[in-house]
């Protein structure tokens, strides 16, 4: 029987349909909060999901658009009344050299990884600051923190989300509301669906733990940064020592 600490809680997860989003969504619902999935594109698999939990609501959004960031948050007000926990999540990559990458990919992954923070952080805070509690968690990257050759904007984007992290975190500790990222390596999902099993046998080999971490890694963290009470600003890394 799962351990049901979270009951009248709320949490929203952007991307919850698919990869690391969907390992937290089940990780908190089954932990007894109530989460609004975010999904975009993959309207299926958030149908499936919820139906293996009552607590996991579907919601539909572009959270690269303001206005749907806000129905999103509008739907989570008026069904609970408050949001405990936010998840900026959803995310996506591209590899190109700088020199192919166009201004619209530079600013899709922008508006896609780090305005999307921006416009669920200023609308749910608004109603955190109210309770005087609650807690946003950045997906952020390794990457963020290095930066990759060939991944410049998304590089960038993430190491942004680690700006947004401590700037709100200062902003926000007063109104009891903690603020952290988390970077994660090389994790199996989607996102690395394309790498070839040579290319994964060589970041295999300049990982210390020799492996790729998988979503429930990522979700755990999840569960230890809600049940800790003291822990903001910070910018937990989980890559297996890849960059120790
Ligand atoms: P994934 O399986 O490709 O999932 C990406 C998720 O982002 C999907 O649920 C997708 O939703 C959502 N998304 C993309 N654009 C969106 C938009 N405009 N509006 C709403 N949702 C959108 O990849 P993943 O590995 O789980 O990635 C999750 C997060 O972890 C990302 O922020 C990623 O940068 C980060 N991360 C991943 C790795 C890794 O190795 N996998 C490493 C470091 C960081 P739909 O499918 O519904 O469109």
């Amino acid at each position: 029987m799962a351990e049901k600490k979270f009951q009248n809680m709320v949490a929203i997860v952007t991307g919850g349909a698919k990869g690391i989003g969907s390992s937290i969504v089940k990780k908190l619902a089954n932990n007894g909060y109530d989460v609004i999935l975010n999904y975009n594109s993959s309207y299926e698999q958030a149908k499936q999901i919820s139906m293996t939990n009552s607590n996991i609501h579907i919601f539909k959004a572009d959270v690269s658009k303001y206005e749907e960031v806000c129905n999103l948050v509008n739907f989570t007000i008026n069904k609970f009344g408050k949001v405990d926990l936010l998840v900026n999540n959803a995310g996506i990559d591209l590899i190109k050299t700088i020199n192919d990458t166009t201004l619209d990919d530079f600013d899709n992954i922008l508006k896609t990884n780090l305005y999307s923070a921006f416009y669920t952080s200023k609308e749910v805070s608004k109603y955190m600051i109210q309770k005087k509690y609650g807690h946003i968690i950045n997906m952020s990257s390794i990457w963020g923190l290095i930066g990759a050759s060939c991944e410049m904007p998304y590089s960038v984007s993430k190491a942004g989300l680690d700006a947004m992290t401590k700037s709100l975190a200062k902003e926000l500790g007063p109104s009891n509301i903690r603020v952290n990222s988390i970077a994660p390596g090389i994790i199996d999902t989607d996102m690395n669906k394309d790498l070839t099993s040579d290319e994964k046998k060589s970041i295999i080999s300049e990982i210390p733990l020799e492996k790729i971490g998988t979503p429930d890694d990522i979700a755990e963290c999840v569960l230890f940064l809600v049940k800790s009470n003291y822990i903001t600003g910070q910018i937990i890394q989980i890559n297996g020592g890849w960059n120790v």
